[in-house]
């Protein structure tokens, strides 16, 4: 009874992970497999309404799974010495590994209404109209911002006319969130984290993949449990915060925010 009762629950976490493993080649290598289900829950906080989110949330879908497809892989990532025998981590010993990250991925992107429908520890993407914060790029040209993140595991806005414009940024945002960043490199252009022109390219790098592999991994020592979700976080309070920065100057519909 009360294990239909949780299978009924709604699938909360923006990283839920299940049938986690871990094999030791005792050569320096761990191989993780895994079983991931990434949710991003998008809130609609435009004023005049966003008529295609549909599509850019399918599209964001679509390249969230497509890049986070294969797996990843990482060397010289210093953690705890695992042993395969107690099937643990000595928290007493600190080693370095590279990480073969074996994982599958189930991607969700749904929308959400109102604020009571996002819990703890999700993932959200805000849709806006407009972001006023801007910066200066390394060549000192200053620059508009089309979305804005605050660092790994915050919320990610991205304002709808620039989505619009490329329905790649949704998930340039959401990246961030995954903890990539930005890259400005003009010999890079062809990057989806490349965020100094409108039409930049759509590549995410082998070690970009291993970078988000190993924050979805989040502590590594809960890898040793069979199961994970990223439980820390407290996504309410980050998006009231993040929304209302007054440097990041968002423009948003309130009533639509409570
Ligand atoms: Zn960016």
């Amino acid at each position: 009874m009360r294990f239909a009762m949780l299978q009924n629950q709604p699938l909360t976490g923006g990283i839920v992970a299940k049938n986690l493993r871990i094999s030791d080649n005792g050569n320096g290598e761990l191989s993780l497999y895994g079983d991931f289900t990434i949710t991003l829950k998008v809130l609609d906080l435009t004023t005049n309404g966003a008529p295609n989110l549909n599509s850019l949330m399918t599209f964001t879908q679509q390249v969230i799974s497509n890049k986070l497809r294969g797996g990843g892989y990482k060397s010289g990532v210093s953690i705890h010495k695992y042993n395969e025998n107690q099937k643990a981590f000595n928290k007493n010993k600190i080693w370095s590994y590279s990480i073969r990250y074996n994982f599958n991925f189930m991607v969700n992107v749904i929308q959400i209404n109102m604020l009571s429908q996002l819990k703890g520890n999700d993932f959200v993407l805000a849709v806006v109209d407009t972001i006023g914060h801007q910066f200066t790029d390394q060549y000192g040209q200053i620059q508009g911002s089309a979305g804005l993140t605050q660092g790994a595991g915050w919320p990610a806005a991205v304002s709808y006319n620039s989505w619009l414009r490329n329905k790649y940024f949704g998930a340039h945002e959401f990246f961030h969130t995954l903890d990539l960043n930005d890259i400005e490199d003009g010999n890079k252009k062809n990057r989806l984290m490349y965020h100094l022109s409108d039409n930049s390219g759509h590549v995410i790098s082998d070690a970009e993949k291993g970078d988000m592999m190993q924050y979805i991994v989040g502590n590594i020592n809960d890898m040793a449990k069979k199961e994970y979700s990223n439980i820390n976080l407290n996504t309410v309070s980050r998006v009231r915060i993040f929304l209302n920065k007054s440097i990041y100057a968002i423009k948003y519909n309130k009533a639509k925010f409570r």
